[in-house]
């Protein structure tokens, strides 16, 4: 019997996986299934950044890159940020990773052990406890309320602070809740967290640039008081349809810089060349992909929204960001993972239950409007049905 180390009995996964692999085995079976659980754009990277790829592999860049990543890709993700969020970076502090994930994986590997406490939303990105569990730490839940419009609240976290605390997980616009924190509600927790230079901020604003009606993205970038213990976590992902080229990049303060970089060389040693170059061409080349999609997924969002509010026991809010709803069903009678489980198995509908998410995510289910306005259309007709004939 081999014996790993104790983290793994505790160490998660994300469910939205799982659900995707049954639903392509039920479709594999004949079933037509609509699939609202994976949380992904259905557009196609654009043209332009899949040739940039090509163009590398052909002009001969197969080889390894410095394990920070190249020098005009880290210097393009400093225009960017100073482009739309006017923050100064220096390519130095920059680190492309393989995926966003990755960034959240390091800052919790480097905070994370027995004895400290780590503050996480929930319902949030299920990775985010996991690890946090894996290492030893606390996890420390930051609840993020309906009746707060799904923005975390200042005051909440802040009272949750402990001599002990040393990271503490930020997210918005948020998975699975669709929230955007106000600035104001931000201003307020950098203000509480000016008196604890000794935690460290990891601010996950990987749907930062996919927010509606004008909501402006308020970044933690922007405020100067914690730039010297803020990590930032974005990347192309979501912003450029690109999940499956496992892109994402980092902001790393000074003193965190370095051991960001031993964890890079120590774990990947670089991020896979040709990907580098297409993501250089996404933030040099046109930007009109992104406002397409954009402009798409508003029109779906309240599709969905209408849709959902329209069910026997369901209310939706308009999410204010990213591409999923997240609706309280709690009216149904339903509990939210058999809800989920039944909406797949009997209506062909994926999506997911609130639960994995976090214990506050009970009463909730997430939908992802990242499919086709008709197969949007088709969903919430099956799951009326279902629900008309399914009272719990
Ligand atoms: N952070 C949040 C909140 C997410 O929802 C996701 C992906 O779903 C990620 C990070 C990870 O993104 P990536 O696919 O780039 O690893």
């Amino acid at each position: 019997m081999l014996k790993t180390i104790e983290g793994f009995n505790r160490i998660g996964e994300e469910n939205a996986f799982a659900v995707l692999a049954r639903a392509t085995q039920l479709a594999a079976e004949g079933r037509d299934i609509i699939n609202l659980g994976i949380g992904q754009p259905d557009f196609r990277t654009p043209e332009h950044i899949v040739e940039a790829a090509v163009k590398a592999l052909r002009d001969g860049h197969h080889g390894y890159t410095p394990a920070t990543g190249i020098l005009p890709l880290r210097e393009a993700v400093a225009k960017d940020l100073h482009r739309r969020l006017s923050a100064e970076v220096s390519p130095d502090n920059v680190v492309i990773v393989p995926g966003g994930k990755v960034t959240m994986f390091m800052a919790i590997l480097m905070f994370g052990a027995p004895g400290v406490d780590i503050l996480y939303p929930d319902p949030g990105f299920p990775i985010y406890r996991s690890m946090i569990e894996f290492t030893g730490a606390r996890p420390v839940p930051v609840p993020i309320r309906e009746e707060n419009g799904f923005a975390f609240s200042a005051e909440e976290t802040l009272s949750l602070l402990t001599p002990e605390t040393r990271l503490v997980i930020l997210n918005s616009p948020a998975n699975p809740t669709g929230g955007v924190t106000p600035r104001a509600e931000i201003e307020a927790l950098v203000e509480g967290l000016e008196a604890r230079p000794d935690i460290a901020i990891l601010s996950d604003e990987i749907y930062g640039q996919m927010t509606y009606d004008g909501a402006p993205h308020c970044s933690l970038l922007e405020f100067e008081a914690v730039r010297d213990r803020l990590i930032l976590l974005d990347g192309w992902s979501k912003t450029y349809a690109m999940t499956g080229w496992r892109m994402g990049y980092a902001v790393w303060p000074d003193q965190l810089i370095d051991k960001a970089r031993k964890l890079a060389v120590n774990a990947w040693s670089c991020v896979n060349a040709p990907a580098q170059y297409a993501g250089l061409a996404a933030l040099e080349g046109p930007q009109d992909a992104v406002a397409e999609m954009m402009r798409e997924f508003d029109i779906r969002r309240k599709l969905v929204v209408e849709g959902l509010n329209a069910l026997p026991g369901v209310s939706a809010r308009t999410p204010m960001g990213a591409f999923y709803a997240f609706p309280n069903i709690k009216e149904t009678g339903w509990k939210a993972k058999p809800l989920a489980s039944a909406l797949l198995e009997k209506a062909g509908v994926a999506v997911i239950g609130g639960p994995d998410f976090g214990i506050l995510g009970e009463g909730y289910i997430r939908l992802s409007y990242a499919n086709s306005a008709e197969n949007i259309s088709r969903a919430l007709t099956r799951m009326r049905d279902f629900l008309d004939e399914n009272a719990a």
